[in-house]
Order: structure tokens, then C-alpha cells, then sequence
């Protein structure tokens, strides 16, 4: 029996948690497979009714879990997701981008993973006026710049792909902050001789995402260019409704989706619930390798396969160009599982 903290969010987040929920309600009932999940709140509602964007109790249950999922919360992500990373060592941010069949996909042979580090760079929040001007620290340390080009040649390795690492950085600009990350991804890169290793600047990056988004593989980044490369590298292979995400450490995982609440289309019962679905997919492979249990591979590639096989049958949410809502398209999923 695993025990799942679910985050259930804002604006979009509800919808798209109750469509986790009969997800996973229905992989327990069919499967050997047993979960106990709690239902948590965090960000702007619980910020209003609590005055704590991230309440203690949440906390608590989640750091009592075997894994956490996560619906996107509003204007207090920062409060939220940002405070969990860093408290629970979440340093590796794994966001994937792959076609789909019949997606508005700018090719269909892209199969990309970002591997975005989490826990420093602009997000550590230390920003201060400082007479009329506005300053933010950007901390870049060697220990997690290693840490994270090794996770990135780890994925590399593991991948059924074209094994190579992409270090994307600015470091023509920001000579010792970038620098340090471009000079410990090189040495790390010199452990893993199988792996081809290129170094790209982050400009230059975003152009090639667009122009050859096939030629990348393992693209690893610090925090901001990670998380603003994720976003278009998702829209590459047809939008932020299929983009899922993973926040690894080395001991607790928390998985999410790419985007945010979407407060645009909250309640209307359109979203796309495939990037939490998908997400939950990372959740059952990471969970499979901790615990070593087939039973979660098993589940979670039949749960891709069942999104991919709808997909390819133009049975899809109106963000992607198909006409089910969000309840429909969920119920599509748990009648073929
Ligand atoms: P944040 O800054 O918190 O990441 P954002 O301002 O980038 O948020 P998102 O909430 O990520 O905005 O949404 C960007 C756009 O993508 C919105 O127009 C939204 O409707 C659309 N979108 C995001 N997620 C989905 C989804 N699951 N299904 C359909 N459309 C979505």
C-alpha cells in the first residue's frame, strides 16, 4: 500500500485532482496495486481560510508519505512549490517532451527531457532593495551543479534515445555564476565517455527548440532557464495539457504538472487532465525503481499507453484540438484500464 499526499490546488487544480482520483481509484480496484491517498490544500485558498500558503498539517502528511502529487496552485506557487523543493531536497526537475500522434506537435520524432536544477539560482528569493535599485542574489554552487549534470547523464544513460547531454547556460554573460555550472557539467561529462556532451547558450537554445527540436536529448539547466525552456519545449509538441513533470530528491519525489492553475479556464470542465495523468505515470516509474516493483512499470505504461491510443484516435480535450471535457476524456481513460 503506498500512501499519496495529493495537493488538490487552484483555479484548474480541483479538476484535474478528481480526475487523478478516479484514476488511481480505478488502477487500485483492478490492480494489485493498493494506494491510500489524502487530499491536502495548499496555495491561495489555503493562504485565504489559513493565512499559511503551505499549512504545517500539509507538511506533515506529506513528509508521512511514500510520494506527493500535486495540482498546480495560483499566486502562491512560489510559497508553495518553491518552499517544498528546497525543504525536501527535491534538487531535480525532470520535465519531459514528446510527440504524440496527432498533436499540434511541430514535428513527430521529438523525445526530450529537460533536467532542470531546482534548488538554487534566482529562486532561492534572496532579493533587496538597495537605495533605488532592486538586487537579486543569483546563487550558483558547484555541489549542485554536479549533482545535477550527473542525474542529467544518469537519464541519459537509462534512455532508449540518442545518449547525449545538452548544458544550457549564459555563461559568456554571467561569467562565474554560469561559469562554474559549464565548468562542472565539462568535468562531470568526462565520467560518462559513452555520452555525447555539447554545450549550448541558453539564446541559442530556445532558437534550436524551434528550428531542429529533434537533435536534443538530456538538456541540463539551471533554474530559470529550466523553467522557461520547459515551458516552450511543451509547446513544441502541442501544449502545456501534456506536459508532465517530476521534482526528484534522493529520498521523496513530488510530481506535477508543467503549468499552472490556468485560471483562464478554471470550472469549465475543459482542461486537460493528461499532464497530471501523465505526471502520476512518472510517479508509478519512479516509485518502481525505489521499491523495486514491476507492478508500478506495469501500471504506469499501461496508463501512457491508454492516454497515447486516445490521442492517436482523435479522442482528445479542446486545448489539443479534440471536443471531450475534462470528465469525458477522464472517463475514456478508466473504461480502457
Ligand atoms: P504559471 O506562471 O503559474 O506557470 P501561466 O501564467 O504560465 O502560469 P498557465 O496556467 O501555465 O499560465 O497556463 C498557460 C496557458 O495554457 C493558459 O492559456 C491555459 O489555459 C493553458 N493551459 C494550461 N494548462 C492547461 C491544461 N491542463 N489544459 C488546457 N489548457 C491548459
Amino acid at each position: 500500500m503506498y500512501k499519496i499526499s495529493l495537493i488538490t490546488g487552484d483555479g484548474i487544480g480541483p479538476e484535474l485532482s478528481d480526475s487523478a482520483i478516479s484514476v488511481l481509484e480505478k488502477i487500485h480496484d483492478k490492480s494489485d496495486l493498493k494506494f491510500d491517498i489524502t487530499k491536502l490544500s495548499a496555495g491561495d485558498k489555503a493562504l485565504e481560510e489559513t493565512g499559511k500558503a503551505l499549512p504545517d498539517e500539509t507538511l506533515e502528511t506529506i513528509k508521512k508519505s511514500d510520494v506527493c502529487l500535486k495540482a498546480p496552485v495560483g499566486e502562491s506557487a512560489a510559497d508553495v512549490i518553491v518552499v517544498l523543493r528546497r525543504l525536501l531536497d527535491l534538487y531535480a526537475n525532470i520535465r519531459p517532451a514528446k510527440s504524440y500522434p496527432h498533436m499540434p506537435a511541430l514535428r513527430d520524432d521529438i523525445d526530450m527531457v529537460i533536467v532542470r536544477e531546482n534548488t538554487e539560482d534566482l529562486y532561492t528569493g534572496k532579493e533587496f532593495s538597495l537605495g533605488n535599485a532592486s538586487v537579486a542574489l543569483r546563487i550558483i554552487s558547484e555541489d549542485a551543479s554536479r549533482r545535477i549534470a550527473k542525474y542529467a547523464f544518469e537519464t541519459a544513460k537509462m534512455r532508449d534515445s540518442m545518449r547525449k547531454v545538452t548544458c544550457v547556460h549564459k555563461s559568456n554573460v554571467m561569467r562565474v555564476t554560469d561559469g562554474m555550472f559549464a565548468k562542472s557539467c565539462a568535468e562531470v561529462a568526462k565520467e560518462y565517455p559513452d555520452i555525447t556532451f555539447e554545450e549550448m547558450y541558453v539564446d541559442a537554445c530556445a532558437m534550436n527548440l524551434i528550428r531542429q527540436p529533434h537533435q536534443f536529448d538530456v538538456v541540463v539547466t539551471t533554474n530559470l532557464f529550466g523553467d522557461i525552456l520547459s515551458d516552450e519545449s511543451s509547446q513544441v509538441v502541442g501544449g502545456l495539457g501534456m506536459a508532465p513533470a517530476a521534482n526528484i530528491g534522493d529520498n521523496f519525489a513530488l510530481f506535477e504538472p508543467v503549468h499552472g492553475a490556468a485560471f483562464d479556464i478554471a470550472g469549465q470542465n475543459i482542461a486537460n487532465p493528461s499532464s497530471f495523468l501523465l505526471s502520476i505515470k512518472m510517479m508509478f516509474d519512479w516509485l518502481g525503481s525505489k521499491h523495486h516493483d514491476t507492478k508500478c512499470f506495469d501500471v504506469g505504461n499501461k496508463l501512457e499507453s491508454v492516454i497515447f491510443d486516445l490521442v492517436k484516435d482523435g479522442i482528445k480535450t479542446k486545448d489539443i484540438g479534440g471536443d471531450k471535457t475534462t470528465t469525458e476524456f477522464t472517463k475514456e481513460i478508466t473504461d480502457l484500464l
